[in-house]
């Protein structure tokens, strides 16, 4: 048996958090390299296959047919609009695709020796400098696989931080307008989650904060704009507040679409944040992943990021696993190198200004349409006088029984997408539209009257039978979602 599989695979990836500096459940690079080059097996014995894979024989042709029957099946941003809110499910410029798709990009192997990817790891500093630059952080780490990988990662350098400083602080405060994935990497890092109520406007106040505050209080996570597409207008006075009890500011980086250019986590005051590159930064996402979730941090928790780093060192590239205080690896190589060099391309494809003109149109695509909506079947639930950022959450008021649904099943009869329903949790019936800068006008005023004229078709308190339209109809979801079987044998 290959003695890392006993170090490394075997022991619950909780044991491996609760080790300092060994938070990776992945053997070092260093160390994969030296058994790769000594030809040492690589996987258990037991997973290896023991005859000939059994292969299906196909034609061309049949192959063909099978996967352009599935893609004409799909729905893309490509295929009409896909106003999924919170997914930022913008335009993916070809371009990207273009240069992603290059050899010297896709011939490149993540155990490759420094000295042979300078290339892309220039691309990879800069592409850190540039994030650190839009959310005023001091560095970037950029292996993170998704937003939910960013958080965890954010609240275990909170955690190790805390205890390096002998500080007994085990709760993290979340409103309850929170993505799940918020409660879910704090209680995964061992913390305790403490719910912060919005209040009628769907903001979080600093009066709310400052009563559950207390001297266990390890820190906040936030998101600005918040999910109801709102700007937490106290966030600098929450910000001192957290701060003064020594706990740390999380930025949740979501919804950074609204902001581009704009402002910057780390001027209200945030200590650590992640970006989704797949949303903001315009890479291909959706049926989960590949995605990006880089965490930036202020001076402070630069060395604690997890590793590898991308350095500079005169005018070499190299890769940094020998970080101080690391909360170690989370991902195999150095992060999904090929949405990180997309999301580059974006970036220097727009410069500052473009960046800038998106959050600009992204707002006013959102306002916009939310201006078209009947507001007696659309109505805000939350903060009725305050501007929308760029998404506005409706809640369906057709007395119809799980109107969100029937409404998004009618959307979908209709050949669009439908928003995000049932989130954020503390809208009755919401949906959430977020139509993004990709959109013309044409297509927002074809979306508001069609979400408008779904409203005056119902009849008797009731959309009838929908979907009648789509490739596959009702799916259980429960059933989709419920009887897991997981076995994990190794
Ligand atoms: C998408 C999202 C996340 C999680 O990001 P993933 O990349 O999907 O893991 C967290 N918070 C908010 C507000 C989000 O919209």
């Amino acid at each position: 048996m290959v003695k890392f599989r006993q170090a490394y695979w075997d022991e619950p990836l909780l044991t491996e958090m609760s080790m300092p500096g060994r938070v990776g459940y992945l053997p070092p690079r260093d160390k994969v390299i030296a058994m790769w080059s000594k030809g040492k097996r690589l996987l258990p014995k037991e997973v290896e296959r023991e005859g000939e894979l059994k292969l299906p024989e196909l034609s061309e042709l049949q192959v063909l047919r099978h996967f352009n029957r599935l893609s004409q099946m799909n729905f893309s941003v490509e295929s009409g609009i896909y106003p999924l809110g919170s997914c930022t499910m913008k335009y993916n410029p070809k371009v990207s695709e273009y240069i992603a798709a290059s050899p010297r990009m896709r011939e490149a192997h993540p155990f490759q020796p420094d000295e042979t990817l300078q290339g892309l790891l220039a691309i990879f500093y800069e592409l850190s400098q540039m994030l650190a630059e839009i959310t005023g952080m001091h560095a970037f780490s950029l292996t993170s696989a998704a937003g939910a990988q960013g958080e965890f990662a954010g609240v275990l350098m909170i955690r190790k931080y805390l205890r390096e400083k002998g500080l007994a602080k085990d709760e993290i405060l979340v409103p309850d307008s929170a993505h799940g994935t918020n409660p879910a990497s704090a209680a995964m890092a061992g913390f305790k989650v403490v719910k912060v109520g919005s209040n009628a406007s769907g903001l979080v106040s600093a009066q709310a904060v400052r009563a559950v505050l207390s001297e266990r209080t390890a820190g906040m996570m936030l998101t600005v704009p918040n999910t109801l597409g709102l700007f937490e207008s106290e966030v600098g006075e929450i910000s001192d507040l957290v701060h003064g009890a020594g706990g740390l500011m999380y930025y949740d980086g979501a919804n950074m679409n609204a902001l581009l250019g704009k402002a910057r986590p780390g001027d209200m005051g945030f200590d650590i944040a992640h970006l989704n590159l797949h949303k903001t930064f315009a890479t291909p996402h959706g049926g989960g992943g590949p995605g990006a979730g880089p965490v930036g941090v202020t001076k402070r928790f630069a060395e604690y990021l997890p590793v590898p780093l991308v350095r500079k060192q005169g005018k070499r590239y190299l890769l940094d696993y020998d970080v101080k205080h690391t909360i170690g690896r989370l991902k195999g190589s150095f992060g999904n190198s090929a949405v990180l060099l997309r999301a580059y391309v974006y970036i220097r494809l727009l410069g500052p200004e473009g960046l800038y003109n998106v959050s600009s149109l992204s707002v006013l695509a959102a306002n916009y349409l939310l201006k078209l909506l009947n507001n007696e079947g659309y109505g805000l639930a939350h903060g009725k006088d305050l501007k929308r950022k760029h998404e506005a959450i409706v809640s369906v008021k057709s007395r119809m029984p799980g109107g969100a649904m029937k409404v998004a099943k009618a959307l979908l009869d209709s050949g669009v997408h439908s928003p995000t329903i049932y989130f954020p949790l503390i809208v009755d019936e919401a949906l959430m539209i977020e139509p993004t800068e990709s959109e013309t006008m044409e297509s927002l005023n074809e979306y508001a009257s069609l979400l408008n004229q779904i409203y005056s078709s119902i009849e008797g308190g009731t959309l009838g039978d929908v979907p009648r339209n789509t490739s596959v109809g009702r799916i259980d979801e429960v059933k989709a979602s419920h009887p897991l079987t997981l076995k994990v044998r190794w």
